[in-house]
């Protein structure tokens, strides 16, 4: 089931129905893209049409930040569980390696999708690295062009957003793979050079908190993010009502 927050258009889904889902579509022989928005996404699909309905035509939407769950809980839309990035990729590679499939690395800086692949191999041994190229490029198309010849099955676009969500709605069917998933910063995590929240924060939803004190020249870009929860509270109390809910029928 779908809800509609601030615009997009998320899947109502827990990490293992995701990953189930993700599954289905990794088996399935077309062309199909993940989305995890945050709540930066939220802010900037207000100005950005066109990423709006990038992220509506994805056919997995997952809601990456503790930010999109307070949102929604706020517009009385509540989704079920946050679904990071990090962890959906790690599913979807669990899930590759049982087929030994085909996993191309695209994004962040030179040489980090490398060591990623290799730590990646280190734990699914099964997976095929057919192929890793990093983000800073001008020509989209001879990157697109790269990354069909290694006829990858998975593919992660680690762009940042919105340039790794456009560069899949417009270039993904013709890389051949099944699925893609734009992924923000999880090659560098992947490759140790960022390190995640320990559990304890994570449990706590503060993953944000966390990231903010090994990286605090992050704050000018995170201050602007309580501004999701205000616009959230300005709808509900505009609307009075969610805008799609399974609690609230339509009148
Ligand atoms: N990046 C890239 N090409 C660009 C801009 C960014 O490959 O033109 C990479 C960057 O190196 C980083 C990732 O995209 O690995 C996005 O990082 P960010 O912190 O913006 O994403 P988040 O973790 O917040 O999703």
């Amino acid at each position: 089931m779908k809800k509609k927050i601030l615009g997009v258009e998320f899947d109502d889904l827990s990490r293992e129905e995701a990953a189930r889902k993700g599954a289905e579509l990794l088996a399935e022989d077309r062309f199909h893209y993940a989305v995890t928005p945050n709540p930066e996404f939220l802010l900037a699909v207000e100005h950005d049409p066109e990423f709006l309905s990038v992220l509506n035509g994805a056919d997995l939407v997952l809601a990456d930040g503790i930010g999109v769950v307070y949102s929604a809980k706020i517009l009385g839309t509540p989704l079920k569980e946050r679904v990071p990035g990090i962890e959906f990729a790690a599913d979807m590679l669990a899930c590759l390696n049982e087929t030994g499939g085909r996993l191309y690395l695209l994004g962040a800086k030179p040489g980090v999708a490398r060591k990623a692949g290799e730590n990646i191999l280190k734990q699914y041994p099964n997976i095929t690295l057919c192929g890793t190229r990093d983000g800073y490029f001008k020509d989209e198309e001879r990157v697109l062009l790269e990354v069909a010849a290694a006829r990858p099955d998975l593919l992660f676009v680690c762009l940042g957003a919105p340039k790794q969500e456009k560069w899949m709605a417009r270039w993904g069917k013709h890389t051949g793979a099944r699925l893609a998933i734009g992924l923000g910063g999880c090659l560098d995590v992947f490759a140790g050079d960022v390190e995640r929240a320990p559990e304890s924060w994570r449990k706590l939803g503060l993953e944000w908190a966390y990231r903010l004190k090994k990286e605090p020249k992050r704050i000018g870009r995170m201050a602007r993010l309580p501004l999701v929860l205000v616009k959230a509270a300005g709808q509900r109390l505009k609307n009075g009502k969610p805008e799609e809910s399974s609690e609230w029928p339509e009148s």
